[in-house]
């Protein structure tokens, strides 16, 4: 089987303001020449993803494009040379146009040069009010587009102590991926985010990770077949840092990270890319 490749997505949520956002970029990039490959090999393949607020999406990609940081730029993921950078949207709207005030459309995504887009955050699910149903929309809408789709799953702490965490993925992913066939499939990113985890500064532990990925590994298998299974990136997600990334990393299902808090310091996040492109599974 052909290792799959190591994704890290940094989710800024709402935070930076333009010139904010331009500054973190520019910081990141000190940090990205400054950190010194990994010793060995160079690792199979790191993809690297930054979600900014809607408004800073086309100042960070200049940014990055200026920096020879911006996928299709100067850079590049082989050694040496700092690597490349795809962009992500934290959310959109389905449909491709229409009177829907405040939204925004996988067409408009496209436009700024978005290669990901989050999909069913639990905070969107949570606060706004997202479902399973509308999570779906978006998911074929970005496939529909060519925009790879990062699907959050994940239980809450009482669904965790009911017992419920495998019949809760499994009905996020189930009514989710419906409709979704096996060829688009391996464009799909699946992140697995419980919800306690999120932003509480206790990661899930590597145990719980293991089960959890292990049996969205199994549901996706069995959705689309083991070719396409193996190929989707297991995302982990929820209080991840450079000092944690590295054992998440080793477990067999976890192939890359959705960081929150850590991803707004860039010295952090520089170091999380390091261990991310030398840690072997
Ligand atoms: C997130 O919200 O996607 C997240 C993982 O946040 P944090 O890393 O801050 O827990």
């Amino acid at each position: 089987m052909t290792p799959r490749p190591r994704l890290i997505v940094g989710n800024w949520k709402m935070h930076k303001t333009i010139p904010e956002a331009v500054g973190l970029v520019e910081q990141l990039a000190k940090h990205l020449r400054r950190e010194p490959a990994a010793p060995g090999p160079p690792p199979a393949q790191l993809e690297i993803v930054v979600a900014p607020p809607f408004t800073a999406l086309a100042a960070v990609a200049s940014t990055l494009a200026t920096h020879g940081l911006l996928v299709g730029t100067e850079g590049g993921t082989s050694r040496p040379g700092p690597p490349s950078v795809e962009l992500a949207a934290q959310d959109m709207h389905w449909e491709d146009a229409g009177a829907y005030t405040g939204e925004v459309s996988p067409l408009m995504l496209k436009d700024l040069g978005c290669r990901y887009v989050i999909v069913g955050h639990s905070e969107r699910r949570r606060y706004f009010g997202e479902t399973d149903a509308t999570v779906r929309k978006k998911v074929l809408a970005a496939l529909r587009h060519g925009l790879r789709p990062i699907l959050c799953v994940g239980e809450t702490w009482d669904q965790r102590t009911r017992n419920q965490t495998e019949s809760v993925l499994a009905a996020q992913l189930t009514e989710a991926l419906t409709g979704v066939d096996k060829d688009q499939g391996t464009e799909v990113v699946i992140a697995y985010e419980p919800i306690w985890a999120i932003g509480s500064g206790h990661p899930a532990t590597p145990p719980q990770a293991r089960e959890a990925h292990r049996h969205i590994r199994a549901r996706i298998t069995a959705l689309w077949g083991q070719e396409t299974g193996e190929r989707v990136p297991i995302l982990y997600g929820g209080s991840v840092t450079a000092e944690n990334i590295g054992e998440l990393l080793a477990i067999r299902d976890v192939d890359g990270a959705l960081v929150g808090g850590a991803c707004l310091d860039p010295a952090q996040f520089a170091r999380i890319l390091v261990v991310a492109g030398s840690a072997t599974a």
